[in-house]
């Protein structure tokens, strides 16, 4: 017991006196992802592949430059989600798909481990970067999720940068809707999915772990291609697309949120670590592998307590990439390598 109390008293003095050098043996690292689908090796170009891995190599960077310097991980995800967003190539901010009437709406979600306080955006239209308004959601006001012309007013308060809707505006993710009504043709005035959701999907997120050892998760999409009435998927949904506790993992998921939202697959995972004392990676793979036998495909990014990054995804592939103090740097996209 004395032995104890001594150890702590020295330890508490170390971190006193030499801040840095206990702080420095920390692990900190960032995982992203850019959605899973039907990612096929074979259809994609080299130049179209080598576009995706840059990408997601300079949103990995951006990302744990901030780590390194010393910044928090909910300015990580943040910083790595808003490149993401910022790019044409992915169903976040810039390259949101189209709704049935191809127009665009939004979502995404922020939380943080250390108190679990989160944020969240629904079907906004007009926000430039949808994870900087979930943000202030979060910081700067008691709610966690506001929606539709409400979120907007609320980020004209705080100047956020808005865009006309058009400028979500793409040529390809404007060929997959009209892909997407063919199909939905036979049934115009369902809001059912009756055909494979797999290649309407892609969403953006990031989990890191800091230096103080607090995890945070970030998640942003323009949803599934011809959504209508309104339809809100698991990104926005705390639990479902989006979750970090400090006491068990941080989790970003992408796929088909209607299963996300009722498999709460992201808390899931982190329950599972909490109270089954599962590893994060195995955890996640559990998960993703039982929402499969249920019809439920995508995948999720992982960060636990102890800075273990890792992957699991059902579907042919997910647009991902890690960096640790302890991961060297990883860009994948299809599904050779798909656990961790
Ligand atoms: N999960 C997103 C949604 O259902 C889409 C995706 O991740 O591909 O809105």
């Amino acid at each position: 017991m004395k032995k104890i109390a001594l150890a702590s008293i020295l330890s508490a003095f170390a971190a006193l006196a030499f801040p840095q050098m206990v702080l420095a043996d920390k692990p900190i690292g960032i995982a992203i992802h850019g959605g899973a689908g039907t990612i096929n090796q074979a259809k994609m170009t080299a130049s179209q592949q080598q576009a995706y891995e840059a990408a997601l190599t300079e949103a990995i960077t951006q990302g744990y430059a901030v780590l390194e310097q010393g910044g928090s991980s909910l300015d990580a995800v943040t910083r790595a989600v808003m490149v993401l967003e910022d790019s044409p190539l992915f169903n976040a901010g810039k390259g949101a798909v189209y709704t049935f009437d191809a127009t665009h709406e939004l979502d995404a979600s922020i939380m943080q481990g250390q108190d679990r306080n989160a944020g969240a955006v629904a079907g906004v239209t007009t926000i430039k970067n949808p994870i900087l308004l979930a943000r202030a959601v979060m910081e700067q006001s008691e709610h966690v999720m506001l929606a539709g012309a409400g979120a907007e007013a609320f980020a004209d308060t705080l100047n956020l940068a808005r865009v006309p809707n058009t400028y979500y505006n793409t040529e390809f993710r404007f060929e997959a809707l009209q892909r997407a009504r063919q199909a939905l043709a036979p049934q115009p005035h369902q809001a059912s999915l009756p055909f494979e959701p797999n290649w309407r999907m892609g969403t953006v997120g990031a989990v890191a772990i800091d230096r103080s050892g607090n995890l945070a998760a970030a998640t942003s999409t323009g949803g599934m291609t011809a959504k209508r009435y309104g339809r809100i998927g698991d990104a926005p949904v705390i639990g479902a697309g989006n979750f970090a506790d400090n006491s068990s993992c941080a989790v970003s998921a992408t796929g088909h949120g209607e299963y996300f939202i009722r498999y709460q697959v992201a808390s899931d995972i982190c329950a599972r670590v909490k109270y089954q004392g599962k590893t994060a990676a195995e955890a996640a793979t559990e998960v993703i592998a039982e929402l499969a036998t249920v019809g439920g495909t995508g995948g999720v990014i992982v960060v636990d307590a102890a800075g273990q990054l890792s992957w699991a995804f059902n579907t042919e592939g997910m647009y991902r990439a890690k960096r640790g103090s302890q991961t060297p740097l990883k860009v994948e996209i299809f599904s050779d390598k798909n656990q961790n």
